[in-house]
């Protein structure tokens, strides 16, 4: 297995119709590469890009994937959807554990472990968002941070499974400031993940995707997609206008 390349928009609370249609518009020349290019939208959402995906026939080229699911199957959950849902609609991956996630609705690292195992049983993909804060950072606690995100997940699947999940590296001081790490931080925190994750298995190291996030935008993006731990990005505010995005994903071919 080799590392896979992609580029995932995260377009949070923000869109609406309109932007499905433009979206694709912009992106309706990409063309087929090594790059996987997953667009997530909200909820009410995911249909009707999937459909029009396919009626661009794009569905070869751009994937839909949903930014929170519930860890549980079916039931009383009021307001939650299910794997089961997503799979009902052909959504294939989810954004699990996004700082937003973490910080404005009280995930736990453990509950995030819960949701990336119901993804997986499902058949779907997780993007597995992690990172620490700039106090965290300022103050030395890089590794037991990012350990305390990562560790819960493995010891819930187990980490030959721990291959199957995409990380999405995004520090929170980075996340929608205008403020990427520079690129040598970046590869140096990337790297420094893949070590810790090589402690229990050299393997699933080397083949996990690592992706970047945080302000990732046309100008920075191939900077940061040539250094040699950064798989591709996870792009919020610069994923909402096509002619950036596209940009960006080109920018991640050839890795
Ligand atoms: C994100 O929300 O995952 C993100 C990376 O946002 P931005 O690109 O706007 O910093």
């Amino acid at each position: 297995m080799t590392r896979r390349v992609i580029v995932a928009a995260n377009w949070k609370m923000n869109g609406d119709l309109a932007l499905v249609d433009s979206m694709l518009l912009g992106l309706k020349d990409l063309e087929s590469s090594n790059v996987e290019v997953i667009i997530c939208p909200s909820f009410p959402y995911l249909s009707e890009l999937n459909q029009k995906i396919k009626a661009a026939n794009l569905n070869e080229i751009i994937h839909v994937g949903a930014q929170t699911v519930s860890k549980f199957f079916d039931g009383a959950h009021t307001g939650e959807v299910s794997t089961n849902m997503l799979n009902d609609l052909s959504i294939k991956y989810v954004i699990v554990g996004h700082s937003e996630r973490r910080s404005v609705y009280n995930e736990t690292s453990e509950q995030v472990a819960s949701k990336v195992h119901a993804v997986l049983k499902a058949g779907l993909s997780p993007i597995l968002c992690i990172g620490e804060t700039e106090e965290e950072r300022s103050s030395g606690k890089i590794e037991s941070v990012l350990m305390s995100q990562i560790q819960p997940v493995i010891d819930e699947i187990g980490i030959k499974n721990f291959s199957d999940v995409i990380i999405s590296y995004e520090p929170v001081w980075a996340i929608g400031t205008g403020n990427p790490a520079s690129s040598a931080m970046a590869q140096e925190t990337h790297y420094f993940i893949r070590q810790l994750i090589a402690k229990q298995c050299d393997q699933v190291a080397a083949n996990i995707s690592l992706l970047y996030g945080g302000s990732v935008n046309a100008a920075n993006c191939e900077e940061l997609f040539a250094q040699p731990d950064i798989d591709g990005g996870l792009i919020g505010g610069a994923s909402l206008q096509a002619e950036q995005f596209k940009i960006i994903c080109s920018a991640a071919k050839g890795k």
